[in-house]
């Protein structure tokens, strides 16, 4: 594959270089080469505006649509993760929980304590 000669295209603007480095490794494990561009900018260069510094992934312009569908997934994991939900104690069977379930591993009862 000649680099010259593809099309590279910015797939996702990330919130700080972690959230860019840890898509850039789901990527990866996908098969999608992406490239962390503008965190190098951070406190260099001061006189950018914001949005230039902030770092972004850069892919192959063949692997933008299936890089956005597993950006988007990886985002809405991480928004349900951040849900405030804590672990719990089955009312039922008195199985403990972790936050991740939402019926009860043991006997599927519906958590009611929370939501
Ligand atoms: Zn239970």
């Amino acid at each position: 594959m000649d680099m010259s000669d593809d099309k590279i295209v910015e797939v996702y603007s990330a919130d700080d270089l972690m959230d860019a480095e840890h898509i850039r490794r789901v990527l990866a494990e996908e098969g999608i080469i992406a490239k962390v561009v503008g965190a190098s900018l951070h406190g260099i260069i001061g006189d950018l505006p914001a949005q230039l510094a902030t770092p972004r992934l850069w892919v192959h312009e063949e692997d933008f649509a299936r890089g956005r569908q597993i950006i988007e997934l990886v985002k809405q994991e991480q928004r349900e993760r951040s849900q405030t939900r804590s672990p719990w104690k089955c009312v039922s069977c008195g199985e403990e929980n972790s936050a991740d379930f939402e019926i009860c591993w043991s006997c599927q009862i519906v958590d009611e304590t929370q939501d």
